[in-house]
């Protein structure tokens, strides 16, 4: 049985930085996910010659931190600036992945052992370690936990266990989003920064990644609204298809869609934030951490990784 000093499950923006910033502290982290590759809801698809994110869509930076990471991967050709804005240039950077918002991804699990394709199915906490197993039945042991899925999905791990978790924390609830990727066969009709970004009853967000830099050919990545994704939620994937071509016809011009996917994200975006940039209870030596708790947005989730990666090495350093 392996055992390492912490065991992350989830391998999104938040548990990837989490497990960076712990092994320049010198401390063994080992990443499970269940996902076929790192990244989470910073995720990339290719449909034939087309590149499109079909989940975070850009990033900005409100803190130091997040803005020197930014910084970094611009500096190494892996981000950018986008615009400063949709409907109107408002000043404030929209920065993207250059090769898809999966790529930064990619570059934080660089050295990390991270482990994808394994869902962590049980926890036990015994005598001051963790095992955390998973559904290949594989287990390691830990001191210390960071659980960085969505609430929901780690409630299960620990709340049998850690008996100070705080009720409100688990009973937080999320929006869903239904997403179509389509590519075409010619320029769409979104022109300037390539998006249109005014919340409707029915769509969240609409952008062509040609125009936006990071496909080769015209291809649409579509949001719903949380209202219109949770009316087709259970509906049958041939009426939620229908539907969807009609929502995207407008922004198509004289293109034609070639090809197209449905995506559905059960957990896209948390309804509250946590007061606190993560949840640590030091006698279990367990953090919480992720978007509902830094905010719902690639910058908050990274932040809360941070918190989480400091709680940790502070609690090494007291045992020290
Ligand atoms: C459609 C959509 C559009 C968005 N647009 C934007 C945007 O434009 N700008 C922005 O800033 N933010 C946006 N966001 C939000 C942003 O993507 C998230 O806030 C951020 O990526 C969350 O990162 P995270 O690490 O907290 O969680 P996640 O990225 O969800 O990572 C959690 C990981 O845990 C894994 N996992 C879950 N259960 C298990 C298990 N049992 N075992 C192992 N692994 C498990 C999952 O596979 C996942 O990889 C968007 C989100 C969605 C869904």
């Amino acid at each position: 049985m392996e055992d390492v000093d912490c065991v992350i499950v989830g391998a999104g923006i938040s548990g990837l930085i989490t497990a960076r910033r712990l092994a320049d502290a010198g401390v063994s982290a080992m990443v499970f996910d269940k996902g076929r590759s790192v990244g989470g809801r910073l995720a990339t698809r290719r449909i034939g010659e087309a590149r499109l994110d079909h989940g975070a869509q850009f990033m900005t930076a409100r803190s130091e931190s997040f803005a020197t990471q930014l910084e970094d991967w611009q500096q190494r050709g892996l981000a950018d600036i986008w615009c400063h804005g949709f409907e109107s240039d408002d000043g404030h950077p929209r920065w993207i992945g250059m090769n898809g918002m999966n790529s930064l991804a990619k570059d934080l699990a660089e050295g990390i052992d991270v482990r994808t394709d394994h869902r962590v199915f049980s926890t036990t906490w015994d005598r001051g370690k963790w095992s955390v197993t998973c559904d290949d039945a594989q287990t390691v042991t830990a001191s210390t936990l960071v659980l960085t899925a969505p609430i929901p999905q780690s409630f299960s791990f620990v709340f049998e266990t850690v008996e100070t978790l705080p009720r409100e924390l688990w009973s937080a609830d999320h929006d869903r989003t239904i997403a179509l990727l389509a590519a075409l066969d010619g320029p769409s009709a979104l022109t300037g920064s390539g998006a249109r970004h005014e919340p409707s009853d029915d769509i969240a967000f609409v952008v062509d990644h040609a125009v936006k830099g990071i496909s080769p050919i015209p291809a649409i990545t579509m949001n719903t609204s949380p209202e219109w994704s949770d009316l087709f939620w259970d509906a049958p994937n041939d009426e939620i298809e229908a539907a969807l071509s009609e929502l995207i016809s407008p922004f198509l011009g004289s293109a034609h869609v070639v090809e197209q996917q449905v995506k559905k994200w059960r957990f896209a975006t948390p309804r509250a934030t946590w007061s606190t940039p993560c949840w640590s209870d030091n006698d279990f030596q367990l953090v919480v951490a992720g978007d509902a708790f830094g905010g719902p947005r690639v910058e908050g989730a990274f932040l809360s990784g941070v918190a989480a990666a400091e709680t940790i090495t502070g609690w090494c350093t007291q045992r020290r």
